[in-house]
């Protein structure tokens, strides 16, 4: 491992100042750098930082303070009764140990777990930019299928980012030049020509919250996630879901994103304006799923993702209309 300095700061206008990597629960950042992926000069440590809150909003929802733990924040009661999908995701994610580590900042801004990526000897544009993309001919087999490039098709790793997606949480950001709020879908970036950038955040910048609206209490809503083994294992496909339906059975509204599938979590749009107004049928979540994913791309060895995400919406959205588990 590349020999770093060490600098643990206690105000925020101190952290974003000092320059250099932020370092959180260090479960990602500390691992790529002893693969020699993450070479920093200087690890800033946050984890002193008045960011450990998470608080009730005037408007009933909550703010997030960017260290709180992903165990805390699955655990805290308003949380599980009010946001069960983020509840969900989050302890579908990693294992107890590291959940009690990971942060919220830290699990949005984590990199992607494509191979090649975290094995320097291996060519990747987003590791050295115009090096190359071996995944594309090599192992895609849980690289993305939407939204990606000739130049990376990498997928974002996160669980809660696409709950809070679904969500339509808010980032809070401290940087050199002030203070500003990023919807959340529009934080990771898609790879285009520049798949080293993850995110639209500029360098310095901290994540010091996430803000969540209120969901109202008629709008069910969940997390499901395939992945290889039972437990343990990142996502191969994951849907984060939020339904409401009059009571004439047709969608009043819907939230649906997508995981595991692009660069980004990825808001389902276009099959949420299939939904609205139509009969609340698992014919109907086919068919707008359908829609969605007849831009996707994929390659040779991940195809069968189109399938598992079409299967995860009907059975997760047809759970909820039925008053399944919420
Ligand atoms: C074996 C294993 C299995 C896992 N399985 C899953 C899984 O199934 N699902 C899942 O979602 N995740 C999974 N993870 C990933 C894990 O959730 C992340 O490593 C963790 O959430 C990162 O949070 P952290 O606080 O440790 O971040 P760190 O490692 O400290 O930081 C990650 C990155 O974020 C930056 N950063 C951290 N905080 C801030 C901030 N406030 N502002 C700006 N930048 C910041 C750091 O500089 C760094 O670049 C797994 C990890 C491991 C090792
Ligand atoms: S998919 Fe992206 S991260 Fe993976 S090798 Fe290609 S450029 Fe690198």
């Amino acid at each position: 491992m590349k020999t770093f300095e060490y600098r643990a700061v206690t105000e925020i206008d101190e952290a974003v100042s000092t320059g250099g990597t932020f370092l959180a629960g260090g479960t990602n950042l500390v691992d790529l750098m002893k693969l020699g992926v993450a070479t920093p000069d200087t690890l800033v440590d946050i984890n002193q930082l008045p960011l450990h809150d998470v608080v009730r909003r005037p408007d009933g929802g909550l703010r997030i303070g960017s260290c709180v733990r992903n165990s805390e924040l699955a655990a805290h009661p308003v949380v599980r009764r009010h946001y069960p999908l983020l509840s969900q995701a989050l302890l579908a994610g990693a294992s107890g140990q590291l959940r009690n580590m990971a942060t919220t900042g830290g699990n949005l801004l984590q990199r992607t777990r494509c191979r090649y990526f975290m094995d320097p000897t291996k060519n990747c544009n987003k590791r050295t930019p115009g090096s190359g993309c071996p995944a594309r001919e090599g192992d895609h087999r849980n690289l993305a299928i939407l939204g990606a490039s000739e130049h990376c098709v990498a997928t974002h790793p996160s669980d809660m980012a696409v709950a809070l997606v679904a969500l339509e949480a808010v980032v809070r950001v401290s940087g050199p030049d002030g203070e500003r709020t990023i919807p959340i879908d529009q934080l990771h970036r898609l790879p285009g020509d520049e798949p080293q950038r993850d995110t639209v955040l500029a360098d310095g910048e901290l994540i010091t919250a996430v803000d969540l609206p209120p969901l109202p209490d008629n709008y069910p809503s969940a997390y499901r996630k395939a992945r290889d083994r039972a437990s343990y294992a990142f996502a191969v496909g994951s849907v984060a879901a939020a339904v409401k339906v009059w009571s004439d059975g047709t969608v009043d509204d819907v939230r649906l994103a997508f995981g595991a599938i692009a660069h980004k979590p990825w808001r389902a749009r276009r099959a949420e304006e299939e939904l609205r107004g139509r009969p609340a049928t698992r014919e109907e979540f086919l068919a707008a799923a359908d829609a969605e994913l007849a831009a996707a791309e994929p390659l040779r060895d991940n195809a069968f993702k189109v399938t598992l995400i079409r299967n995860l919406v009907a059975a997760t959205l047809t759970q909820l209309v039925q008053g399944g588990p919420r």
